[in-house]
């Protein structure tokens, strides 16, 4: 159904993947990936490898921060641009939802690209907590040095340009980040290991830009200064919770006859909302709150991937004024930068994507709601959007891929931080494959999950 002639990205992606820093990047990127599902069908490997890598695309693409998933991407991109442009970015900032600890405006150093030190003060009964940091559309953002109270390093001192890192994710920091263009997060915690107390946390920030130059190499990073806006959303609660419940918000383009008059009774939506209930249900994740919200067409092919930030900007200055909850937008493609290499079927906004407010760049899920197109002797197939929203929504609540494409063992072997999730294990939904129609969640992906902010803890009986 969709127009897009987009063909599998798979060989896109591998390019890319080579260079390593993909693999982080990728994830960071939020992925673009091809859920799973999208991928299963058949199309699967295409679809879920345009996916995946499209994520890697991101990172290879440029920026890490482009969590963008970029590989994905399909076909449209031209028309994206358009539309991009036609969009403009923001206007007028965030706002802050929830319980929240504005820290105000850092200024990073030009020279360095580092801001200097910063610190937020945890109030007792917190147990988890992200940091959101937003700046310019195009300019990649991470944190840096994140010490405890007692402090222990959760993110190390210039990790950004360590080797060992490789510079576009942290793999050895207790804390695991990504970084992203216009708006980045972190998530502590998001893995075991690592337990909130209250006190005063220390941080910095580090932003670049990037430029891709050429498919197979690793982006060139520049400094970047200016400033960045700091916002720490926290959860309390008495304990970890054990369950939770997200309220969502459901944007629509009209892309596929899909309208904000029409989606909430639209068949394929109720079934694609009881699709992602089920699959988060196995992690004691409600959905609650469903609304339903109007977005301008300008977005019905969206570039999310393409080296500036495209139009994740835009489309997450739209959000402003929505309640708490993770934004899904559903649009009819996603275009790439890798033209015409594979389907992408969605990309979140990071890893996790901006909590504690609407309206900050990124602060979004972009969703493919066409089906699969068929190609490289691949059937099109019916595209599973409940299962990319899980796959999506998994990375934007801080969820990496379980394992990454090794690119038959050419590329790294990256795997998430989680001790529970075996590798190469296709049945998990955040398998980078999405073709692999994976669909289970682990004990440990539930605790992450759980402990967004945005996942409003739910007392149990
Ligand atoms: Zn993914």
């Amino acid at each position: 159904m969709s127009n897009g002639q987009q063909n599998p990205g798979r060989h896109a992606q591998r390019l890319t993947l080579i260079a390593w820093a993909l693999a982080g990047a990728v994830a960071l990127v939020g992925c673009g990936e091809a859920t799973g599902e999208g991928g299963s069908s058949g199309a699967t490997d295409a679809a879920g490898a345009a996916d995946d890598s499209a994520a890697v695309g991101d990172s290879a693409a440029g920026s890490d921060a482009g969590a963008t998933d970029t590989g994905s991407d399909g076909s449209g991109a031209d028309a994206a641009a358009t539309d991009a442009s036609g969009s403009g970015d923001a206007g007028g900032g965030p706002m802050k939802i929830g319980e929240t600890i504005d820290l105000g405006k850092a200024t990073i150093d030009p020279q360095t690209g580092y801001s200097g030190a910063l610190s937020v003060e945890i109030p007792a009964g917190t147990v988890s907590f992200a940091i959101t940091l937003i700046g310019e559309k195009a300019t990649t953002y991470a944190i840096d040095d994140l010490k405890d109270p007692t402090g222990e390093t959760l993110v190390l001192k210039n990790w950004g340009v360590s080797d060992i890192t490789g510079g576009q994710m942290c793999l050895s920091c207790k804390v695991r980040v990504a970084p992203q263009k216009g708006a980045s997060a972190a998530l502590v915690p998001n893995a075991p290991g690592v337990d909130v107390v209250a006190g005063t946390y220390t941080f910095r920030v580090n932003a670049f830009t990037s430029t891709q130059q050429g498919a197979f190499s690793q982006p060139k990073k520049e400094p970047a200064g200016g400033d960045v806006a700091v916002v720490v959303a926290l959860q309390k609660a008495a304990a970890k919770p054990k369950k939770g419940r997200l309220d969502i918000n459901l944007w629509y383009t009209g892309a596929n006859d899909l309208s904000v008059e029409k989606g909430p009774t639209d068949p394929r939506v109720v079934q694609w909302i009881a699709r992602l209930r089920t699959l988060y249900e196995q992690i004691g994740v409600e959905i609650g709150e469903v609304r339903h919200f109007p977005i301008s067409a300008d977005f019905e092919v969206a570039d999310v991937t393409s080296n500036d930030g495209g139009d994740f900007a835009a489309i997450g200055a739209a959000t402003a004024g929505a309640p708490a909850g993770v934004n899904f937008i559903f649009v009819r493609e996603i275009s790439s930068p890798f033209g015409g290499f594979g389907a992408v079927l969605g990309v979140s906004g990071g890893i996790p994507g901006p909590v504690g407010m609407q309206g900050a760049p990124r602060n979004a899920v972009v969703v493919s709601t066409s089906d699969i197109p068929g190609g490289f002797g691949r059937p099109a197939k019916e595209h599973d959007v409940g299962a990319t929203m899980a796959h999506e929504g998994g990375h934007y609540l801080g969820l990496f891929h379980t394992s990454e494409n090794d690119f038959g063992g050419f590329g790294p072997k990256l795997h998430d931080p989680l001790p529970d999730t075996p590798e190469k294990d296709t049945t998990n939904l955040m398998y980078f494959d999405g073709g692999s129609g994976g669909s289970g969640l682990s004990p440990q992906q539930g605790d992450v999950v759980r402990g967004n902010p945005w996942v409003v803890p739910v007392e149990e009986k």
